[in-house]
C-alpha cells in the first residue's frame, strides 16, 4: 500500500503543472493535451488543458499571449444573425426570434433583480460588459441601457437596435464610475484572466446599491462530465479559465461580492452547449461566419438538424440544472459591506 502512495505521489508530482489562476493552488494537472477550437477553427494551434484539484477549474496552460487572443474571435463571435443584416434577413429573422425567445430566463432573472431595485426606489440603469449583438439588452426593453464590447460589428449591431454602445474595456473603462444600478456580464468572465481586476472595475461601476448578474459555464455541470474533452462550455482557445459554479461564488466573494442567488437554468445556453460539443459543424453561427456557407435548403436543414439535437437534449439539461449541476450558472450578487 505505501508503494501504490508513493507512486500515485511521485505521478501527481510528475504531472503537476502550473499554479491555478483561481486559488492559486499548486495541486495541478494535465486534463487534455492538444484540443483544437473545434467551434470555430481559428486556428490550427493545439491547446493544452490543466485542472486544479482543490478548486476543480480548469484553465489553459499555457495561458495563450494577450496579443494572439484577439485571432482566436470571428468577426461574427456572438454577434449572429440580425434581421437588419438584409443579406441574412432569410435565416436571421427566423434566428433572430428564437434567440429573443430562449432569453427569457436571463430576461426573467433580471427584470426580478430591477423590480427590487425599484422597490427600495434606486434609480434603474443597465449596463451589459460583453454585450455581443445587444439581443438581451433588446429583450430586456429597459431604457437608458448601455451595451460594452470590443467588438465593431457587434457595436454597430447594438446601434441598431437602438441601443446605446461604448467599446472598449472594463479595465479600461470609457464610462463614468458610480451610475449603474446593475451591471450584467453573460458568458464574458471566462475569457479573462486575471479576474480579479475586472471584478474591481465592474464594482467600481455601481452606483451605492448598485449590484452585478454574472453568468459563466458551469464546468462542473453533468454534461461536462459526460463530455469531457468534447464539451464545448471549454470554448477552446477562447475561455482562459473555467470554473465550478461553488468556485465562481467564492471567487466573486473573494473579490467582495455576497452572493443573493444562483440560477442554474438556461434555455439559450445549456442545451445549445450540449448541441455545440456533440455537432460543433451544425453551430449556426460557425456555418455563417464561412464564406457562402449560409444559403440555401442545405442550410435550412442544417438548422432544422441542429434545432433537433439541441430540443433534444433540453429533458437532461432541465434535470442537470435542478440538481444545481446546469451548463451555466447565473449569479446575483452585490458588494459586500463591511458591518462596523
Ligand atoms: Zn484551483
Amino acid at each position: 500500500m505505501r508503494a501504490w502512495r508513493a507512486f500515485i505521489a511521485l505521478l501527481e508530482f510528475a504531472t503537476s503543472m502550473s499554479v491555478c489562476p483561481v486559488c492559486m493552488s499548486a495541486r495541478t494537472r494535465l486534463r487534455w493535451r492538444g484540443l483544437r477550437d473545434r467551434l470555430f477553427a481559428t486556428t490550427e494551434e493545439r491547446f493544452d488543458v490543466a485542472h486544479c484539484r482543490d478548486c476543480g477549474a480548469h484553465f489553459l496552460d499555457p495561458m495563450p499571449a494577450f496579443a494572439k487572443l484577439a485571432a482566436y474571435y470571428p468577426d461574427d463571435y456572438w454577434v449572429g444573425p440580425s434581421d437588419r443584416n438584409p443579406q441574412r434577413a432569410a435565416q436571421g429573422g427566423l434566428l433572430e426570434r428564437y434567440r429573443m425567445f430562449v432569453l427569457r430566463d436571463h430576461v426573467a432573472f433580471v427584470r426580478h433583480v430591477l423590480a427590487a431595485q425599484r422597490q427600495r426606489n434606486q434609480l434603474v440603469k443597465v449596463l451589459d460588459v460583453g454585450c455581443g449583438d445587444g439581443s438581451f439588452l433588446e429583450a430586456l426593453g429597459e431604457r437608458g441601457c448601455t451595451g460594452m464590447d470590443l467588438s465593431v460589428p457587434a457595436l454597430r449591431a447594438v446601434r441598431a437596435r437602438g441601443i446605446q454602445a461604448v467599446r472598449g474595456m472594463l479595465t479600461d473603462c470609457p464610462l463614468a464610475a458610480g451610475q449603474f444600478s446593475l451591471v450584467t456580464a453573460y458568458h464574458f468572465l471566462e475569457h479573462v484572466h486575471p479576474i480579479e481586476p475586472v471584478l474591481y472595475a465592474m464594482r467600481k461601476l455601481l452606483a451605492p446599491g448598485g449590484e452585478i448578474v454574472v453568468q459563466v459555464p458551469n464546468c462542473d455541470s453533468w454534461q461536462a462530465k459526460l463530455l469531457g474533452r468534447f464539451w464545448a462550455g471549454y470554448d477552446v482557445p477562447r475561455h482562459q479559465v473555467d470554473y465550478s459554479a461553488r468556485t465562481f461564488c467564492q471567487t466573486l466573494e473573494r473579490c467582495g461580492f455576497e452572493i443573493v442567488k444562483t440560477n442554474h437554468h438556461c434555455l439559450r445556453d445549456n442545451p445549445t452547449t450540449v448541441a455545440n460539443s456533440l455537432v460543433p459543424w451544425l453551430y449556426p453561427p460557425t456555418r455563417m461566419s464561412r464564406k457562402g456557407g449560409a444559403r440555401g435548403l442545405g442550410a435550412v436543414l442544417a438548422n432544422l438538424a441542429y434545432l433537433g439535437v439541441t430540443l433534444a437534449s433540453m429533458p437532461f439539461c432541465f434535470v442537470e440544472s435542478l440538481f444545481s449541476h446546469g451548463a451555466s450558472v447565473m449569479v446575483h450578487a452585490r458588494p459586500r459591506t463591511e458591518k462596523p
